[in-house]
C-alpha cells in the first residue's frame, strides 16, 4: 500500500508525477466515447506499439471497444519507492480495468527483437494480427543488429530557426532560436522515428504468421501548418516520417495482393508528451484549440481514431489524400480554420495570451495527460500510487 495525496510536480512542459485516479477517469472518458463503435472493422487481433498514452492508447481502447482483442507495447514506469508510476502505466492499468475481452501489455523496448519474439508468442495463442498501429514517440533507440545508441533531435535542417513559443513557467511568449540540425543528428533521428523499426516489426510478424496477410497496417503522422514546417516537416523529424511513409509503401505494396494494405494516417495537433516537447507547437494549438472550439469542430485522440475506425470498416471510405495518406487532420487543415490561426500567430503576444488564445485549454489537457485537472476528481484524497498491471 502507498496512500499519498497527489499534486502535479513538474515545471514548464515536464511532469514528475501522475495521478492514478485522474488517469482512471480520462480512459473512462475515451470508453464513453468509442462506445459508439460498432464492431471490428477488420477481422483479427488488434497489434498496438506504443499504447500507453496518446495516439496509441485511444487506438487501443478503440479496438477493445470494437470487440477485438488486444496486445498492447509501451514503455512505462512503474511507481517506485516515494515516485509514481508514469501516466501511460496508470492509463494501461485503467485500461485493463475497464476494457472487457482479452488484453495483454507488454512493458518492454519495442524497438529490441526480444520484444518481437515475445509479442509474435503472444499473438499465437490468439488470433493472428489484423490490425497492426505503429503510434511510437520516443528520444532514442538502440539499433538491434549493431546496439548502436540513436538518439533523435528537434532540430531544422540547413537553416537556423527563429520562432515563436510558449514559456510555459512564465506563461509568456518568447522567441527560441535553434541551430540546424548536424548530419549525424538527422541520420540518428532517422534512426530512431524512421520507418526501419517498422519493417522490422512487419518481417517478424509475417515470418511466423502472426500477422494475417489481409491485415491493414497503419502508421500516425503529422504534417501541420507551414508555421511549424521549418522545425518539424522541414527538420529532422519530418525528415524521419518521410523515411516513415517510403517504408510503409514498401510495407503496403508487399501486402496489397493478399489484400492486406499499409497506410499513414496524418493525425491532428493534440497535447502529448511528445507534441508539447515541440518548440513553437504549443503555441500554434493553443491558437488552434480556440480557433477549431469556436467552430465546434475540436477532437482529441479518442474521436479521431473512432472516425478512422469508421472509415476502416467501409471499405472504400478512406479519406486519402493524393499520396495514399488518411487525413484525419482534414478539420485541422481546414482552409478557414489555417486561415484564422495564421492571423491569431501575427498578432498574439503575452498580454493576450489568455484572450486570444486557448492557452488555459491547451494547459489543461497537459494536466490531464498526468491524470490532473480532472473534472470529479477529488485531489484532496490519498490515493493508492502503487498500482499493479495483469501478470
Ligand atoms: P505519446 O508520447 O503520447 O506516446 C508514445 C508511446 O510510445 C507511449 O505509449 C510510450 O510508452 C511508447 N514508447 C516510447 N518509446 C518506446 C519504446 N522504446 N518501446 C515501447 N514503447 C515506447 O505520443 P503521441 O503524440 O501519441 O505520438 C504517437 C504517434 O502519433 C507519433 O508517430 C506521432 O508523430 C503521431 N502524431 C502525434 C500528433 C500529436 O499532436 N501528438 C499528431 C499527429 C501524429
Amino acid at each position: 500500500m502507498a496512500l499519498e495525496v497527489l499534486k502535479l510536480r513538474g515545471r514548464g512542459f515536464i511532469a514528475l508525477n501522475a495521478h492514478p485516479v485522474g488517469c482512471l477517469e480520462e480512459v473512462r472518458g475515451q470508453f464513453a466515447v468509442a462506445s459508439s463503435i460498432d464492431g471490428p472493422p477488420v477481422p483479427g487481433t488488434a497489434l498496438v506499439i506504443g499504447a500507453s498514452t496518446g495516439y496509441g492508447l485511444a487506438s487501443r481502447i478503440c479496438a477493445a471497444s470494437a470487440g477485438m482483442s488486444t496486445i498492447g507495447v509501451m514503455l512505462e514506469r512503474p511507481a517506485q519507492g516515494t515516485r509514481t508510476a508514469s501516466a501511460g502505466w496508470y492509463n494501461t492499468a485503467a485500461f485493463h480495468e475497464l476494457a472487457t475481452g482479452t488484453h495483454r501489455t507488454f512493458n518492454a523496448d519495442a524497438f529490441a527483437d526480444a520484444t518481437k519474439v515475445d509479442v509474435v508468442d503472444a499473438i499465437a495463442a490468439l488470433e493472428p494480427a489484423g490490425l497492426l498501429i505503429y503510434s511510437l514517440a520516443s528520444p532514442v533507440r538502440t539499433d538491434p543488429d549493431t546496439a548502436e545508441l540513436y538518439k533523435s533531435a528537434l532540430k531544422p535542417i540547413g537553416v537556423t530557426h527563429t520562432t515563436r513559443t510558449i514559456d510555459l513557467d512564465r506563461e509568456a511568449i518568447r522567441e527560441v532560436t535553434i541551430e540546424p540540425a548536424t548530419d549525424e543528428e538527422i541520420r540518428s533521428t532517422v534512426a530512431v522515428m524512421g520507418g526501419d523499426d517498422l519493417e522490422r516489426w512487419v518481417d517478424a510478424l509475417l515470418a511466423s504468421g502472426a500477422l494475417r496477410a489481409d491485415a491493414a497496417v497503419i502508421a500516425y503522422s503529422y504534417i501541420g501548418p507551414e508555421v511549424t514546417w521549418p522545425i518539424y516537416r522541414h527538420g529532422t523529424v519530418g525528415r524521419a516520417k518521410e523515411h516513415l511513409e517510403v517504408a510503409i509503401a514498401r510495407v503496403n505494396e508487399r501486402m496489397r495482393a493478399s489484400g492486406g494494405r499499409a497506410f499513414v494516417s496524418v493525425n491532428k495537433a493534440i497535447a502529448t508528451q511528445a507534441s508539447t516537447a515541440i518548440p513553437a507547437v504549443p503555441l500554434y494549438m493553443s491558437l488552434l484549440f480556440k480557433v477549431m472550439k469556436a467552430k465546434d469542430v475540436h477532437e482529441g485522440a479518442i474521436e479521431q481514431i473512432v472516425r478512422l475506425f469508421d472509415q476502416l470498416g467501409h471499405s472504400g471510405s478512406l479519406n486519402l489524400d493524393a499520396d495514399g495518406r488518411l487525413r484525419l487532420d482534414d478539420r485541422e487543415m481546414r482552409a478557414d480554420i489555417q486561415e484564422a490561426v495564421a492571423t491569431l500567430w501575427t498578432v498574439i503576444d503575452t498580454e493576450h495570451l489568455a484572450m486570444q488564445s486557448d492557452f488555459e485549454g491547451f494547459r489543461r489537457d497537459f494536466h490531464r495527460l498526468f491524470g490532473f485537472d480532472v473534472s470529479g476528481v477529488d485531489y484532496d484524497v490519498a490515493v493508492e500510487t502503487d498500482i499493479a498491471l495483469p501478470a
